[in-house]
C-alpha cells in the first residue's frame, strides 16, 4: 500500500476525447487538454470534446 489510487485526488482532470477516432487522453489542466485538442483538430479535421472531470 505504498501509492493510492489516483480515484481520490482532489485535482481535476480533463478527459479529451476523439468522435471520430479511437483517440482519447486524459490531462491535468486545462491548458493541456486544449492544446491537445487543437493538435488533432488541426492534423485530422477531426470533432474532439474535452470533458472536466471534477473529483471530490
Ligand atoms: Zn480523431
Amino acid at each position: 500500500m505504498s501509492k493510492p489510487a489516483p480515484h481520490r485526488s482532489n485535482t481535476a482532470r480533463y478527459h479529451v476525447v476523439c468522435r471520430d477516432c479511437p483517440t482519447e487522453s486524459v490531462e491535468r489542466t486545462g491548458v493541456a487538454a486544449a492544446q491537445m485538442r487543437s493538435e488533432h483538430v488541426a492534423e485530422t479535421g477531426h470533432r474532439v470534446v474535452v470533458g472536466a472531470l471534477s473529483s471530490e
